[in-house]
């Protein structure tokens, strides 16, 4: 799954770099929509959580557990009651935490899980009788959405939680067979709170036959919910279903962050990110633009996680372009790879940022070409992705930017050390592209490059400046207060 990146190894690293493909479900926000754990007259409910990293490096994990009216959801995971729990899932490892027993009533309610680098999970509930276990579901994490849609019949179990800090509304609809349709039946949740019922509680019309559930935000986005379907049976079987969550839109604040600590957990695991790792602002003015400030902030603008909205790696390109103006800063505006221009010099760190996270190298086209397509004027165009520098001469047009980021793709799979990693990656990522894409370095040098030689020794200056340079404390990002 990993791809030898030497060239790096050799201009850069102290290690080995690897390109890191991730698993389609990892993410750095995990919400499971149902926690189900305690006692009932002659059994038990148990749920288990568990958490896996196929990245190389440790991640830290956060698990909230919140009960149905919003409040702290207390489970004892081995540490005694609680509804708070941090647990660190070691690298290419996973942890499980399953609730031990207590003399406490069945309870339901949500979680919630923050990590530090994007996680794999599953939430198991496993029914024990007696003493024995008689029957385990297990389901995956879901991400807030504004439609959820789900096979349904009158036993059906669903679980509607509110992962905001505000009230919210959404409405249920089930659709029958011949066409009838029943509802809405609205569903009201304070801040953090939590239902879980069965479709017979809201439509006593349903019966056992094939139907649809809808569920849809009253107000959306602003009710973005998280929902969780189990199928059962009237004999008391029950069996998982896949999840119904509907997109577009997607949740965009969990996709970013998402994003955003999977490039950055690479690009410090690889030692190109040393000291503090810089603040994110997730901005929702009506801006399709991005910004580095003072070696220390990173803000992206809703407008243009929706313009790339299809795409991680073109978002995944564009943080790492951000990122690599956060060097140039820390580094007093040292350029490592374009020393006459910093946009063309961020560009190659995004490209390379975003390759060796695992994402796509070509994204830079699309990520330009649909700033180009929505902007629609090449002067404005040009004011993307500003740094905060006062850079003469630092905006082209993006027809240059995608010629200079192609030649540096160019250039790094045509030397000897780069050729086995580029070909190893385009085995995996584009088995079907012709060999000649992008496979020759031409003229580089004329467009301003340094020589690869001269790059090592500068990138050999960044690492010393950045690790001299002074680091100012901050809190690690809050993802809780941005919400
Ligand atoms: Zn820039």
């Amino acid at each position: 799954m990993q791809v030898r990146l030497p060239l790096l190894f050799l201009l850069l690293a102290p290690g080995a770099a690897y390109a890191q493909p991730q698993p389609a479900s990892a993410h750095v926000n995990l919400y499971f929509a149902q926690i189900a754990e305690g006692q009932f007259d002659g059994g038990r409910w148990q749920t288990a959580l568990t958490l896996v990293n196929s990245n190389p490096y440790d991640v830290a994990a956060t698990i909230r557990l919140y009960g149905s009216d919003g409040s702290g959801l207390n489970v004892d995971f081995g540490a005694g009651l609680q509804s708070r729990h941090s647990v660190r899932v070691p690298a290419n490892g996973s942890v499980t935490l399953a609730s031990k027993p207590s003399s406490l009533p069945v309870r339901s309610g949500w979680a919630f899980v923050d990590a530090s680098g994007p996680l794999m999970g599953s939430a198991s509930f496993r029914l024990w009788l007696g003493g024995r276990a008689a029957q385990e579901v297990t389901a995956p994490p879901t991400l807030p959405v504004v439609e959820y849609v789900s096979y349904a019949n009158r036993d059906l179990g669903v679980a509607v939680a509110n992962p905001n800090n505000r009230t919210l509304r959404v409405q249920a609809y089930l659709y029958r067979s011949g066409g009838t349709e029943l509802g809405p039946s609205l569903i009201t949740l304070p801040p953090y709170g939590h239902t879980a019922f069965n479709v017979k509680d809201r439509f006593p019309q349903a019966d056992l036959s094939d139907s649809m559930l809808l569920l849809t935000a009253a107000d959306p986005p602003a009710d973005e919910f998280l929902a969780w379907t189990m199928n059962a049976d009237p004999g008391g079987t029950f069996s998982s279903l896949p999840p119904g969550g509907v997109t577009p839109p997607i949740s965009h604040w969990d996709r970013i962050w998402n994003v955003y600590l999977r490039v950055l957990g690479s690009a410090r695991h690889y030692g190109f990110l040393t000291g503090s790792s810089p603040r994110l602002l997730i901005r929702y003015d009506r801006q399709v633009n991005a910004y580095a400030k003072g070696g220390s902030e990173i803000g992206i603008y809703m407008g243009l996680s929706e313009l790339l909205g299809d795409s991680d790696s073109e978002l995944a390109f564009v943080v790492g372009h951000e990122l690599g103006h956060i060097l140039q800063q820390r580094a007093g505006d040292l350029r490592v790879w374009h020393p006459s221009n910093a946009e063309f010099d961020a560009d190659i760190w995004g490209v390379l940022f975003a390759m060796t996270a695992g994402y796509d190298a070509y994204a830079i086209a699309g990520a330009l070409s649909k700033l180009a397509m929505a902007t629609g004027s090449a002067g404005l165009m040009t004011q993307m992705f500003e740094d905060s520098l006062p850079v003469p001469d630092a905006h082209r047009s993006f027809n240059t930017r995608m010629d200079v980021a192609y030649d540096f793709l160019t250039l790094l799979c045509a030397t000897d050390v780069g050729r086995p990693f580029c070909q190893e990656y385009k085995r995996i990522m584009h088995p079907h592209l012709p060999d000649s894409a992008p496979l020759q370095a031409d003229g580089l040098e004329r467009l301003g490059f340094r020589k690869p030689s001269e790059a090592a020794s500068m990138a050999a200056a960044l690492r010393a400046r950045l690790a001299s340079a002074e680091e100012t404390e901050q809190a690690p990002p809050d993802k809780q207060a941005q919400q």
